[in-house]
């Protein structure tokens, strides 16, 4: 395990998008290679560099904590069902000037009807694998 060097993953470790495996498997490996470890630093000390601020293991960490946190979880939370529910009024809002609108044919209001509703279902089906999704986040490590 120890000769499989781990560069390709040393970018992602640092951005944070690494599951949690490939990062325990970075942080093993580094603590036995000094290849990879300068590799690390190296790369850590150019991202510094570009973005101007200083990225430490702790910052990654407690960013990581941050985004787990059920604050963040809550608001994101409440942020998706304000824009469900403003899409839902403005689609409701536009079907009733829809149905209303005598200029227009049955087959058309029946068309433009049909879309939205497909629409509707996507939204609905998409938002529903959300919450399963936040079920299951709970026991993994799921990258965001
Ligand atoms: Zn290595």
């Amino acid at each position: 395990m120890a000769t499989e060097h781990v560069g390709e993953l040393l970018s992602g470790y640092l951005d944070g998008e690494l599951t949690q495996q490939q990062r325990q498997r970075v942080t093993l490996h580094c603590s036995g290679c000094e290849q990879c470890r300068d590799d690390l630093a190296e790369l850590r000390a150019l991202r510094e560099r570009i973005s101007g601020a200083p990225l430490s293991e702790l910052g990654e960490d407690q960013w990581r904590e941050n985004m787990n946190d059920t604050t963040v979880q809550l608001s994101r939370g409440i942020g998706w069902l304000l824009f469900i529910a403003g899409l839902l009024v403005a689609g409701f809002y536009a079907l009733y000037h829809l149905m209303i609108d005598s200029s227009m044919s049955f087959i058309e209001k029946f068309i433009i009807f049909g879309v939205y509703g497909g629409l509707a279902v996507l939204l609905f089906s998409v938002l529903r694998q959300r919450l399963i999704e936040r079920k299951t986040d709970k026991y993994k490590d799921v990258e965001i």
